[in-house]
């Protein structure tokens, strides 16, 4: 039996040199490694997390800001009878900077005091394997759906909802940028979803990243205003997607989670919407 096993554990060892190599590690490992050797800790964890969000924002954003000038792409869009302004897009944008400079902007420098106070690795050697950041991120989504959805649901009741949430929903029908357009209070309230997963899971600065990265995919798409069927977003478990989200701007009531959908499905805070669904898909036949 002994045999048995060292035979299956070296037939799947030789398996492993019969996958090709990832071509994009090498130079990868090299920038990395090249940020390492050349910045300080602080200068990593300060301004390079702060071009890490500020880049994946825009760019995350950019293809569905593209979205409107394309013709072929408005099939997609969700709520075709409202077209995006260009005022409503310099209108959000002007709060975005303004959000970014003056909440967002201290609290990512904050993260180099985290990374000092949990002694977080930057290096290359010390990177968690691929397989286990996913389990990590997909962990993180979780937490931070749960979060989203008691406290987003909160700042629904009727004797707060004027003072922070309205903000954010002064776009009924959304588009990529609108994701972070919020209320400070509600940027710190929900925010805090977003850093539950790195206070519990956290372990080295590319988990920090690339969650940063993951969880601006999934609001930006949420937001977007279209409802792309090859998005790869769909393949992940139970994921609400665009038109989950917009239906929550459009209707304002319901659909509270940021990436699932059980909490709805559980609480019946998704009745609405289905009814919405079954009305229209009715309509159709
Ligand atoms: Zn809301
Ligand atoms: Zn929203």
């Amino acid at each position: 039996m002994g045999e048995e096993g060292i035979i299956g554990t070296m037939r799947l060892s030789e398996f492993w040199d019969y996958v090709p190599g990832n071509p994009l590690k090498p130079p990868v490992e090299m920038a990395w490694t090249y940020m390492t050797d050349n910045y300080t800790r602080f200068q990593i964890a300060t301004l390079g997390s702060v071009l890490v969000h500020m880049l994946s924002y825009y760019l995350i954003s950019t293809p569905s800001i593209l979205c409107q000038f394309l013709p072929f792409m408005q099939r997609f869009k969700i709520q075709n009878d409202k077209p995006e302004t260009a005022k409503n897009q310099w209108k959000c944008v002007k709060l975005l900077l303004m959000s970014q400079l003056f909440i967002q902007l201290p609290i990512i420098c904050a993260s180099y005091l985290y990374c000092e106070m949990f002694s977080i690795p930057f290096e290359w050697d010390k990177m968690p394997a691929w397989y286990v950041l996913l389990a990590q991120f997909y962990a993180c989504l979780v937490i931070e759906d749960t979060w989203h959805y008691f406290l987003h649901r909160a700042l629904h009741d009727k004797r707060i909802y004027k003072y922070i949430h309205k903000v954010h929903h002064n776009f009924q029908a959304p588009f990529g940028m609108v994701a972070e357009y919020a209320h400070p209070a509600e940027t710190m309230i929900l925010g805090m979803g977003t850093m539950w997963g790195i206070l519990l899971m956290g372990n080295h600065l590319a988990f920090l990243w690339g969650w940063m990265v993951v969880r601006l995919l999934e609001t930006i798409d949420v937001h977007s205003g279209y409802d792309i069927p090859m998005s790869p977003l769909h393949l992940l478990p139970f994921y609400g997607g665009a038109r989950f989200h917009d239906f929550h701007h459009m209707n304002f009531n319901g659909n509270y989670s940021s990436t699932f959908t059980w909490w709805d499905k559980i609480f019946g805070t998704d009745r609405q919407y289905k009814d919405y669904i079954k009305e229209k898909t009715d309509k159709k036949d």
